[in-house]
């Protein structure tokens, strides 16, 4: 039997099961979802609703007529019109409006502002109950708190079971964190008038027994941007209208790939709110599958971390939910399939690694308020055996459709959350007891950062990570030891040498390490451990998978991605060491010693870019060999600073995190300037979601920047005149060079502007704008870009942004290879230093972690014009058939012997030499100094993966992997990996700062290659 049969039929008994226990649960005196005839119907907003669904099967009894109140306003008191009416679309403001107009009027809502977007505006939570619930707020928060802490009950479990009997659970649902899914504020703004107005049996019980907590507009920046798109469209309706290419102010899609960094607002914001209400479940929504595909029990593989209890709640709440919806006949709801659940990036999964529940729904959008008629792709429409009752290949979708089956789908899971309340409470005790039994159970006991980490501002901005996750951080107050167990010895090949031998031998041994006082310790008796777990951890996908499509990231180990040292402990002595809990982690920093010159070690740290830019008129210096001074010992690219006081020095050096010794006299080392370069980031009209990870990162940096678009690029003939160095972040999508050039076409159709306008108030922000955003660089910017680089500028590219620099020959000794099955999807892979002497690669260590997503396969030749190629040693060297033993010479009978001249061995991420035939009349041969000078490659094969999926890898093994070009008076700076990326990848972002540092030096410390 093959795999997939076998993993298939396994698949089929495990749901057999499930619906064995789901029709348990189900008790045969369930409250019908039906209305109260007693309670009077709103006749106008009724039927608005009914004209407005394409379908009677697009709606339900329970959001196909809506109950009347004498007090409370409807919807439409600010929308004009029913919720999901054609044509309208809300800005934040005005949902934010009718909710507070719901609170005023009904003592069963209340709206709390729960902080504000990278552009300052508010984001809220409204909570609907009933007046009672409401009222208790705090009395059942703090029995949640105990629920959600076992700790604090001393994991008693009557304790448990008794407040599960008294706790009403916490149901928290987000809407349109993705801008142009478009229909879930005008979804939750009737679901919370329902939920407070109506008096049907299946509402009530809902109302009575659950908190339902509200964010409408999770991403409000992009919100209002979409509702300008939308504004534009309708009074521009025969044009085509622009794309949203921002959402938030740096990212779009991505937003939705933050619950690991936490670094935009909107995730820290929810994260606050979903833990500070001790919820059991975030539940958010999404609009890109029809009709209704909830992803609560999405496909494999499953994160490795979360508790198998939350993975049966899925399988439980999804299939029930699916049934709840058939069974009024509503088409196209469907769990299971789609997309993998192995990522904790996503914003619903904050639940899973906080011991609540996860939910996703994707429900079918038109990306605004048109009534569309909408033809599927034949493998959304197929029946499946996870979707038995499939969509219609055509269908006439509404807004208010979209409507029905979100609201559907909401009432429907809250009144199954209702009835087996008991039972999720009580999960919720156990996934978080089980969270804090981690040490006792299935390990480790702790990771330790040990204080003595030469990179301590990285250090804390890991930390920082995890407090923003609710993680408790101790610290030891004395040293500790712990033992570490031996390491299981690989299945040895037949052959090995004494090397790798002595090293199993000495891996086979126990042993033990002391780490020094003021060691961070992640203790994992805490309830939220999982997390911080999940981040630490190292992560492994199978290229034997049966999932061969992973919907995103597959490794991320943020130990590795920060470049600071992190110790999994399964030791459980650690947890007796001496430590105190730390409150908040901040940077610690500042001068020591006497003197008026001050040295910094560069151990690669960001920081040293924030200093640099802040004390603008300090004289610094980067020396170019390692050295030592005031009794300690420097990197090569440690600073040395003058001409800065030393109290301004001292505080920007504590608020960059950075330790400096002051001396009297300068060390005697070559040094170079290090001046704060002239920044421009440039992005495309195309897309600018990966560039905004780059901005993001050089914004909290503190970093001035121009932001400029291609087009400016090609407006401008003297880029050198503003700027000594341009970065180039990767476009994303692997955008090719030609759509980079060309923008999107202009042959037909009208300009897309992305300005401020009266329709449009909203879509410039701090962002940047244009009267059409289809034209791309075109060849004039091409030209100004190679002048500007010929010029002596410096151009920093990365991925797909790498192969356009090489496709304008901006590098001609560099070329790239063809995968034939390399396949490495957002993984972490181990990556070798190959020229510590340049200033690109100053304050790093040999071995080097580093984030690729089937980055750029680079190769070099010496021969201009000439392919680099793939030498994987394959080529056979060995003697042909003749004469003798394997070893000797053969001969030709009748002539003297020749011996062959030796070749020479060259690494993969070496310039072949210049053969003697390519010397002749060699035009071609690239001057030494005029070859790309090789930074960082990667690994061995055997050394790549550290954390994800890794298939084929050896067609990269060994590559370069960043890469210097001279190129006239300027250079290149090509990355295959992406240095800087979603807040995760902090310990690469000092090759970039590096470049900028060094802008003017970057040759400091080559040596040629002699021809
Ligand atoms: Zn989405």
């Amino acid at each position: 039997m093959n795999r997939n049969a076998w993993s298939f039929r396994v698949r089929d008994c495990f749901l057999l099961l499930l619906f064995a226990v789901t029709a348990a649960l189900a008790s045969a005196d369930e409250t019908a979802p039906v209305r109260d005839p007693k309670q009077p119907i709103n006749e106008g907003y009724t039927a608005k609703i009914k004209k407005y669904t394409t379908a009677p099967y697009f709606s339900s009894p329970l959001v196909d007529y809506l109950p009347a109140s004498k007090n409370v306003p409807a919807p439409d008191a600010v929308l004009g019109d029913v919720a999901g009416a054609p044509g309208i679309l809300p800005y934040a403001e005005d949902v934010y409006k009718y909710m507070r107009l719901l609170e005023k009027a009904s003592p069963r809502v209340k709206v709390y502002s729960i902080g504000t977007t990278e552009e300052g505006r508010e984001m809220i939570a409204v909570a609907v109950s009933s007046e009672e619930n409401l009222k208790h707020l705090d009395e059942n928060r703090a029995r949640l708190a105990k629920l959600a802490d076992p700790r604090t009950i001393k994991l008693d479990d009557a304790e448990a079971d008794r407040l599960v009997s008294q706790a009403t659970p916490i149901y928290y649902i987000t809407g349109t964190i993705h801008s142009p899914e478009t229909g879930a504020p005008t979804a939750l703004m009737e679901l919370a008038y329902r939920l407070a107005v109506d008096e049907s049996p299946y509402i009530r019980e809902i109302r009575d027994g659950v908190i339902t907590l509200i964010t409408p507009v999770v991403e409000v920046d992009g919100r209002d941007r979409m509702v300008d798109i939308y504004r534009w469209h309708l009074a521009h309706p025969k044009e085509f209208y622009p794309p949203l290419i921002y959402w938030g102010k740096y990212v779009a899609h991505d937003n939705n790939r933050d619950a690991m960094g936490v670094t935009l607002k909107l995730t820290e914001n929810v994260l606050n709110t979903y833990v500070g209400w001790k919820a059991q479940v975030l539940h958010d929504l999404h609009e890109s599958v029809p009709y209704l595909y909830d992803n609560t029990a999405g496909d494999g593989p499953f994160n490795a971390w979360v508790d198998p209890i939350l993975t049966d709640e899925w399988e439980m709440i999804g299939w029930r939910n699916v049934a709840d919806m058939t069974k009024f006949g509503m088409p196209g709801v469907f769990t299971h399939g789609v997309f993998d659940t192995w990522s904790p990036g996503y914003l619903m999964f904050i639940a899973a690694m906080h011991n609540g529940i996860s939910r996703l729904y994707e429900t079918f959008g038109n990306g605004g308020a048109d009534t569309e008629e909408r033809t599927l792709d034949p493998a959304d429409y197929s029946r499946t055996w996870w979707r038995q009752n499939p969509p219609f290949p055509k269908t006439l979708w509404s807004q208010r459709d979209n409507n029905n089956y979100e609201q559907t789908g909401l009432l429907t899971s809250l009144h199954f959350f209702n009835e087996n309340k008991r039972l999720l409470l009580k999960n919720f005790y156990l996934k978080s007891k089980r969270s804090i039994s981690k040490p006792t159970e299935e390990g480790p006991a702790a990771y330790v950062l040990p204080g003595d980490d030469p990179r301590l501002e990285l250090q804390t901005e890991l930390l920082q990570v995890l407090q923003r996750q609710h993680v408790e951080i101790s610290r030891a107050t004395l040293p500790f030891t712990v033992a570490f167990p031996p390491k299981k010895a690989k299945k040895s090949s037949k052959k090995e040498d004494a090397k790798d031998a002595k090293e199993k031998e000495k891996d086979a041994e126990p042993a033990t390490r002391e780490f020094p006082a003021g060691s961070f310790v992640i203790r994992m008796d805490q309830p939220y451990s999982r997390i911080a777990d999940a981040l630490l951890d190292h992560q492994y996908w199978s290229p034997d998978d049966p999932q061969k499509t992973p919907y995103d990231d597959t490794g991320w180990t943020f130990g590795e991605l920060f470049n600071v040292k992190v110790f999994r402990v399964t030791d459980p002595k650690v947890l007796e060491a001496a430590m105190e809990r730390v409150n908040e982690v901040k940077p610690v920093g500042g001068v020591q010693g006497e003197g008026s010159i001050f040295a910094i070690n560069n151990n690669a740290e960001p920081g040293l870019a924030t200093l640099r830019y802040k004390l603008r008129d300090a004289s610094m210096e980067a020396s170019e060999e390692p050295f030592e001074a005031g009794g300690k010992k420097f990197n090569r690219g440690s600073l040395i600073v003058r001409r800065v006081g030393r109290s301004d020095f001292d505080r920007a050096a504590n608020e960059a995190g950075l330790h400096a010794i002051a001396l009297s006299a300068a060390p005697s080392v070559k040094t170079h300037p290090m001046r704060a370069a002239r920044v421009a980031l440039v992005h495309t009209w195309l897309s600018t979601q990966t560039e905004g990870w780059w901005r993001l990162a050089i914004d909290n940096l503190k970093i001035p920047y121009d932001y400029i678009s291609t087009q400016t690029v090609g407006r401008n003939d003297d880029l050198n005149a503003k700027y000594d160095v341009i970065l180039f972040p990767p476009v994303g999508f692997n955008s090719s060079s030609t759509t980079i050039i060309n923008g999107t076409a202009t042959g037909w159709g009208n300009p897309l502007p992305w300005k401020n306008t009266t329709e449009t108030p909203n879509l410039v922000g701090k962002n940047d704008s244009t009267d059409d955003m289809r034209p791309g660089l075109g060849w004039e910017g091409v030209a100004h870009l190679q002048s500007f680089v010929a010029k002596g500028g410096v151009l920093v590219t990365a991925t797909d942004t790498s192969r356009f620099a090489l496709s304008i020959g901006l590098a001609d000794s560099v070329s790239i290879g063809t995968a034939q099955k390399m396949n490495i999807v957002g993984s972490v892979l181990g990556t070798r230093l190959v020229d510590a002497a340049s200033p690109i690669a100053y304050g790093y260590d040999e071995k080097l972690s580093a984030y690729c997503d089937n980055g750029p396969i680079f190769s070099l030749s010496s021969i201009a014009g000439g392919r680099g190629f793939r030498r994987l040693g394959g080529h056979s060297t060995s003697r042909p058939t003749g004469r003798g033993t394997v070893d000797d010479p053969d001969f030709t009978v009748g002539r003297p012997g020749a011996e062959a001249p030796e070749e020479p061995t060259v690494e993969l991420w070496e310039y072949p030499p210049v053969s003697d035939e390519q010397k002749r009349n060699g035009y071609r041969v690239i001057p030494p100094a005029t070859r790309a000078r090789v930074i960082l490659r990667y690994a061995d094969s055997k050394d790549l993966l550290i954390s994800g999926l890794v298939e084929g890898g050896d067609e990269i093994a060994q590559h370069p992997a960043v890469l210097d070009v001279p190129a006239g008076k300027g250079h290149v700076v090509l990355f295959s990996i992406n240095p800087v990326y979603r807040g995760e990848t902090r310990g690469t972002y000092s090759l970039v700062l590096n470049t900028i540092l060094n802008f003017d030096s970057l040759d400091a410390g080559r040596k040629l290659a002699e021809k």
